[in-house]
């Protein structure tokens, strides 16, 4: 399962493994994401940052600008740039990896779909996974394992 769970940037450079399943998976459809990605919506791995280890490369943290204002640094690779993880709200010890960027996306499908409200309408959610307008309360859908990983984070 984790030899699925390694990811790396267009360059090459950049290579990194997941050191588990991460707690839960956003498919976020928000416009701060469709105007990152250029796309319809990202595709988001949370998990400890302990447990992203870099094989090789560098990152280099790029802040950018919010909608709502709260701070969000992404960590691109340092030599082709292509986004690889990000922290938001300055909690350093959770990274939102980029599941598109993983050797096999497929591995990672989303446990949610946030950020509904801007969904562009072509694109057809399945009916068997939760979604949601905006954000969500995690205790809702995350599961108690995963919860139980997520206080060690927030406390
Ligand atoms: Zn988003
Ligand atoms: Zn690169």
């Amino acid at each position: 399962m984790t030899d699925a769970l390694e990811g790396g940037c267009a360059c090459g450079r950049l290579r990194y493994r997941l050191a588990s399943k991460p707690m839960f998976v956003h498919c976020c459809h928000c416009r701060d994401c469709q105007r990152q990605t250029g796309s319809a919506f990202v595709i988001n791995a949370l998990i400890e940052t302990d447990r992203v280890e870099i094989l090789s490369g560098e990152t280099e943290a790029v802040q950018v600008p919010t909608d709502s204002g709260r701070p969000h640094v992404i960590c691109r690779c340092a030599a082709c740039h292509v986004a690889a993880w990000s922290h938001y709200g300055g909690v350093q010890r959770l990274s939102f990896v980029r599941v598109g960027a993983l050797d096999e996306p497929s591995a990672l499908p989303p446990d949610v779909h946030i950020y509904t409200r801007s969904k562009l309408p072509w694109v057809a959610l399945p009916a068997d996974v939760p979604a949601v307008e905006a954000y969500y309360d995690s205790k809702t859908l995350w599961p108690a394992e995963s919860l139980a990983r997520r206080k060690e984070i927030f406390g």
